[in-house]
């Protein structure tokens, strides 16, 4: 079953019976009484180290953490393994531990240069993240590596080639178990279509592994489709990732007169929904309008859980055909909006993103494909080789 897992931001999440969350180690720590009495209801959750934000601007509970490094220090720190070891890798992972999460995400940087000293230290903190369990000699609890790279990878196929054999080396593989995917700058509302391509063949080149998208818009569906087994973001907000947000000087998310319209992918101010007379039929809103924040969040929770089980199919044909419907509905719509002029928003706001996933989805066939074209391109190269 394909699944959307909402992170613990604040206290939005609390009544929604969860079976699972997802949490950034900084929240864990300055949400402390939040996070208990989550943890304690949640059966599962993960908590994302967040270690790559150490290099910029960080929270001022970042410098709490156990493996907190200033960033004047990191440098030295990607120098030195053995300091590497004892002051970022080891307590990162005991933290993850003693926090109960489900996963380990080895602690990562994030780099937009992937024959840099960060890429190969990334690799790096993995195989001592597997060592480290060997020596404890604990059992091995599913290590997931984070993969964040700027989305500029995406549309570089030999780049995109070299991330994917680093991560799945025949040394590290037999332990991961799967990845959660952060890729910067990916706004999946602005991406074109080249860059969606290659996010979706970048999730189907991890075919086998439990790929989790981080940090995306409704396109996650697509995601989903393809291989990810999850959709992680939060509710009505991060629904992407940038480096640049993270600083101090910039103020982040929607304001608060917009409410997620399920129907288009995207948001609305209240006043238009109340001049449409809009009613939403989802779980938490019952004919109604979601108007407080706490509403507004557990009716987009609500409405990305109605959306998945409408679209989820164990047949990939039959997958594609639901979402193919879903998007092309929300592009009726959409067009609707502008036509009618229901909406100040632009059509290149509201029309164009879902135009952009629809012709994605027309390639989406043949990325689905890809593992199996390249075990038959391996195949041929043995036959060749023994012929010669
Ligand atoms: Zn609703």
């Amino acid at each position: 079953m394909k699944k959307f897992i909402p992170k613990l931001i604040d206290k939005s999440l609390i009544g929604l019976n969860l079976d699972e969350f997802f949490v950034d180690a900084d929240v864990v720590l300055r949400c402390h009484k939040l996070f208990a009495k989550m943890s304690s209801e949640t059966p599962q959750y993960t908590i994302d180290p967040k270690t790559s934000r150490m290099q910029f601007e960080i929270t001022k509970d970042m410098e709490d953490l156990s493996y907190f490094i200033p960033k004047d220090e990191i440098q030295n720190i990607l120098d030195n393994s053995a300091e590497r070891l004892h002051r970022l890798i080891t307590p990162c992972i005991e933290f993850q531990i003693e926090k109960g999460s489900q996963h380990i995400i080895p602690p990562y940087f994030y780099t937009d240069d992937i024959t840099s000293q960060i890429f190969n230290v990334n690799i790096e903190n993995i195989t001592n993240t597997i060592k480290y369990f060997e020596n404890k000699k604990l059992n091995l609890p599913p290590i997931y590596p984070a993969i964040h790279l700027p989305k500029n990878i995406l549309t570089n196929e030999t780049a995109l080639r070299y991330v994917i054999s680093s991560y799945t080396d025949k040394n590290i593989a037999p332990y991961i178990k799967g990845f959660y995917i952060m890729i910067d700058g990916l706004k999946c509302d602005k991406s074109d279509e080249e860059e969606l391509a290659g996010y979706l063949k970048l999730l189907r080149s991890l075919f086998g592994y439990d790929v989790r998208m981080v940090s995306l818009d409704a396109f996650g569906y697509a995601g989903l489709l393809i291989g990810a087994s999850t959709l992680i973001s939060g509710l009505a907000q991060q629904e992407y990732t940038s480096i640049n947000n993270w600083s101090k000087s910039t103020t982040r998310g929607r304001g608060q007169e917009y409410t997620y319209m399920p129907e288009i992918f995207a948001y609305l101010s209240e006043i238009e929904l109340e001049s449409i007379n809009y009613k939403c039929s989802c779980n938490q809103c019952n004919k109604q309008l979601p108007h407080t924040a706490s509403e507004k969040k557990k009716h987009f929770y609500h409405c990305r859980v109605r959306d998945l089980e409408n679209i989820s199919d164990t047949d990939f044909h039959k997958g594609l055909a639901k979402l193919n419907n879903l998007y092309s509905q929300g592009l009726i719509t959409a067009k609707k909006f502008i036509t009618e002029e229901l909406t100040l928003r632009k059509s290149s706001d509201i029309v164009s993103p879902i135009k952009r996933w629809l012709t994605v989805l027309t390639q989406a066939e043949d990325i689905y494909n890809l593992p199996q074209a390249e075990e038959e391109l391996e195949k041929l190269l043995l036959e060749l080789d023994e012929h010669v």
